[in-house]
């Protein structure tokens, strides 16, 4: 099987493992043998990217282990959020020109926990995602439905509604600034489908909904881009990861679907053993 964007396998740490904890993480994976021949071999011309989105305390530890290792072409480290703007009065916020102040050139962003517990939107996800890309940012743009609106049958309605206001919201602030987005900036992002009744629940999307809905997205951005009106990320090109309880288990599943290019995994990528497996499943699909 091939994959013809490659695989991205994310790990979103959250509230999860200080410097020193990130250190021992890098060094056990270290111990493991990463990366291994197939897992190089893999993330040549960055076919197979390994990714750690860790807190912000943990940021500088994981890049500068990361880095003295070698291990830059296949694992990055990237934040869990970012502010759209480049400074100023947003308390608990970290902004692009601060992140790549200590080399940190990635970032998720519009997470359902952001949105769920603090109040983000579709408007504020679109807005950062347009700032980030433009700073030269690759960016992970999360949307899902609920447990109820999957129960209703509303999840393409919600998925449709999420991107139309994100991506709208993206333009608006490019337009604001007299700014443009790019193919350039447009192949740095990826759009992560994750259903929020499989978020850290133990419930996985199976394969056949994983598959449905990230066709719909691919399907979404392909006519969109003929209605919106302004530049949309390209349909084929773009990556959508799958994220929801993925394990080492379930994943090969997940990457065998056509539309599935990689996963966003939380618990299961917190230990390097359980991290470690993901990534040689991704590589074994290269
Ligand atoms: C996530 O944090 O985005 C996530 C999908 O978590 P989990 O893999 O634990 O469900």
């Amino acid at each position: 099987m091939s994959k013809p964007r490659g695989v991205l396998v994310a790990g979103n740490w959250k509230m999860n493992h200080g410097p020193a904890a990130t250190r021992g993480f890098l060094e056990t994976l270290g111990k493991l043998e990463f990366p291994s021949a197939i897992v190089q071999r893999a993330s040549r011309g960055r076919a197979l990217q390994g990714a750690i989105l860790v807190p912000a305390v943990s940021l500088e530890a994981a890049r500068s282990v990361i880095d003295a290792q070698g291990w830059s072409d296949v694992l990055q480290v990237g934040a869990q959020n970012a502010h759209f703007e480049a400074s100023g009065a947003f308390t608990g916020e970290l902004s692009g020109p601060l992140l790549k102040e200590i080399g940190v050139n990635l970032a998720l962003v519009g997470h359902s926990e952001r949105r769920q517990y603090f109040g983000e939107t579709d408007e504020s996800a679109g807005k950062r995602t347009a700032s980030l890309l433009s700073q030269g940012f690759e960016v992970i743009l999360c949307v899902g439905e609920n447990r109820s609106e999957r129960k209703t049958g509303r999840t393409k309605a919600v998925l449709s509604k999420q991107l139309t206001e994100a991506f709208q919201a993206a333009q608006s602030w490019m337009t604001s600034r007299g700014l443009e987005l790019t193919p350039t900036h447009w192949a740095r992002l990826a759009i992560a489908y994750e259903p929020v009744w499989a978020i850290g629940t133990g419930l996985t999307a199976s394969p056949e909904q994983a598959q449905d809905a990230h066709l719909f997205i691919r399907t979404w951005l392909e006519k969109s881009a003929k209605t919106a009106g302004f530049p949309l990320p390209p349909a084929q090109t773009t990556a959508i990861l799958y994220g929801g309880s993925v394990t080492p288990d379930n994943f090969s599943g997940l990457l065998a679907c056509p539309d599935v290019d990689g996963g966003l995994v939380g618990g299961a990528s917190l230990k390097p053993e359980s991290f470690l497996k993901l990534i040689e499943a991704a590589a074994q699909v290269i």
